[in-house]
């Protein structure tokens, strides 16, 4: 919804640009540090690379071979961090890395892992060791006989933005979706920003910009501000298969393939295996991406060279693919650009407002990297608090003792509530499930059930509290039920959206 004109009227200490990770992440932070913040996003909260990533709060240990020390520090430090911090969406995933020996030598890798296990500050995460697999129990090709096996963490990508933004929101922030920035100029010290939602074009002004656009960074730079970027943006394109499981148990596969580049199969949503990614040039609009034959070939090859159990195009269930916005290095190999993040802030002429613009970056470092904006915009905000995030829970992690318990409190409240729907709120909502579940006492009181156990009551949730507009924004970011949803149950759930955002406009004209 269109903010007030009283809103309009203020100057802003920060305009984020971008409702991604890193926009979100940045507007939180700023939040909490008593600037004013307002964020817009063009589409929906992770719409774009924010929710096609592997899922992985990860050191990243194949950066070890690009010598890319301070980003793999920082991020396997910031595993136990985000761990704590939301351990309702994320959670500590061993993986295995079958042995090839004419691929990587074993010292090489035992090299990276003695550096993965000490290189980051490590409390809760297992180390590493070796593994040695049971011919008759593998799921792997039998002449794969002994491998490697590390800890690193699963996340909920989409929904680790939602917490960010709902977080911000609660610090005293703007968030507006569905809202494009078209342009701002610089007048008098501040900027004054031109953005175009449904109902038309409106301004906001403020004395900081952040531009946190993902893929978009360096166009939105010439296109809209009309300036040079100081850095270049690669956009490498990766992809991802998903199949019914390809093998039991909670483990997941790094695989290493013949062009030295490595494979992820991640189990999902209990029932699938996530097959995932490559790494390919990419230089078309990051609106339009979609997943190559090429590609799909590739995992197709480089999983059935692994695992005994075969698959083909016909098992694929489902795909999705994003483009990594990476800071040019001019490396000539895609997979060799540097993962790690450069913020450039500009300031052309002393009386200029500050534009600060985001090149690359990972989920797992979006916290740091918050971190680092605020500390290069600081001098221009002496009255910013210090830093806060390391230790702050986000929403659904207060109070929250354990899963297993908060699923026996689920069904307390509710005991007729079936088992797999008190998992699926335990995991989404953590403790502010109960927020959902105000003035609810029996399952009558969640109303119409949709499809797939989505009932009316969580729908009106997801948009009075999460932004929620369309049928695509729940069943993939804020829940991942499009796994399960038909094309007759979306056009349902589109019907139901559209009488409850109905049944707000009239009870706010009221
Ligand atoms: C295949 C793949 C796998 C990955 N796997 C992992 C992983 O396992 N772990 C990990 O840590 N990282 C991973 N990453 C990296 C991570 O996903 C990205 O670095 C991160 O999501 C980038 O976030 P962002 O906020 O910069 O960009 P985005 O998420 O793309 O957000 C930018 C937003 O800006 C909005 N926007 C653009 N222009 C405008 C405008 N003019 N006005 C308003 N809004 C605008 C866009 O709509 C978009 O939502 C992966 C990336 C890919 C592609």
């Amino acid at each position: 919804m269109r903010i007030s004109s009283a809103d309009q009227n203020k100057v802003y200490d920060l305009l984020v640009i971008g409702g991604g990770i890193n926009g979100v992440g940045i507007a939180n932070d700023a939040a909490g540090r008593g600037l004013s913040v307002f964020l817009c996003e063009k589409d929906d909260f992770a719409a774009h690379t924010s929710s096609a990533s592997s899922k992985l709060i990860h050191g990243g240990l194949r950066y070890l071979e690009h010598k890319e020390f301070r980003l793999v520090r920082e991020a396997l430090a910031e595993r136990e961090v985000l761990l704590k911090k939301a351990p309702h969406i994320i959670r500590p995933l061993r993986f295995i890395m079958p042995h090839q020996p004419h691929l990587r030598p074993a010292w090489l890798i035992r090299t990276g892992l003695f550096f993965y296990d000490y290189l980051g500050k490590r409390e809760t995460l297992a180390g590493s060791n070796n593994v040695f697999f049971d011919p008759e129990k593998s799921p792997l090709n039998n002449e794969i006989s002994r491998g490697f096996e590390y800890s690193d963490c699963a996340v909920d990508d989409a929904r680790l933005v939602i917490l960010n933004a709902m977080q911000a929101r609660e610090k005293g922030a703007t968030l507006v979706t569905r809202t494009q920035c078209i342009g701002a100029k610089k007048d008098n010290g501040i900027w004054l920003v031109d953005l175009q939602d449904q109902q038309g074009i409106y301004r906001i002004q403020t004395k900081a910009l952040v531009n946190a656009t993902g893929p978009w960074v360096a166009n939105f730079i010439q296109d809209q501000l009309a300036q040079q970027p100081e850095y270049g943006i690669r956009l490498v394109q990766g992809s991802h298969i998903i199949v019914e499981k390809l093998y039991d148990g909670d483990k997941a596969f790094i695989l290493q393939n013949n062009d030295g580049r490595i494979v992820f199969a991640i189990p999902y949503l209990d029932q699938y295996t996530l097959i995932g990614t490559t790494d390919q040039e990419y230089h078309a609009d990051p609106n339009q991406i979609e997943i190559t034959d090429f590609e799909i070939d590739y995992l197709i090859r480089v999983s059935n060279e692994h695992f005994k159990k075969q698959i083909s195009r016909e098992d694929i269930v489902h795909t999705f693919s994003g483009v990594r916005p990476l800071c040019d290095d001019e490396s000539d190999n895609p997979s060799a650009v540097t993962r790690d993040y450069t913020l450039s802030l500009s300031k052309q002429e002393t009386n200029d407002p500050v534009l600060l613009s985001v090149f690359g970056g990972k989920l797992t470092t979006y916290r740091k990297l918050a971190e680092s904006a605020m500390h290069q915009l600081h001098p221009y905000f002496k009255q910013m608090r210090g830093s806060w995030t390391k230790d702050a829970l986000l929403p659904g992690a207060e109070d929250l003792e354990s899963i297993a318990q908060l699923i026996e409190k689920i069904k307390e409240k509710l005991p007729e509530i079936d088992e797999l729907l008190a998992q699926r709120w335990a995991h989404q909502y953590g403790t502010r499930v109960f927020e959902m579940l105000r003035n609810v006492h029996n399952l009558t009181d969640l109303g119409e059930e949709i499809a797939h156990q989505l009932y009316e009551k969580e729908i009106e949730y997801l948009i009075d509290f999460e932004w929620a507009i369309s049928a695509q924004d729940i069943l993939w970011r804020r829940t991942k039920l499009g796994m399960k949803f038909t094309y007759s149950e979306t056009e349902d759930l589109e019907q139901c959206l559209i009488k409850l955002h109905r049944l707000r406009v009239k009870e706010q004209a009221a």
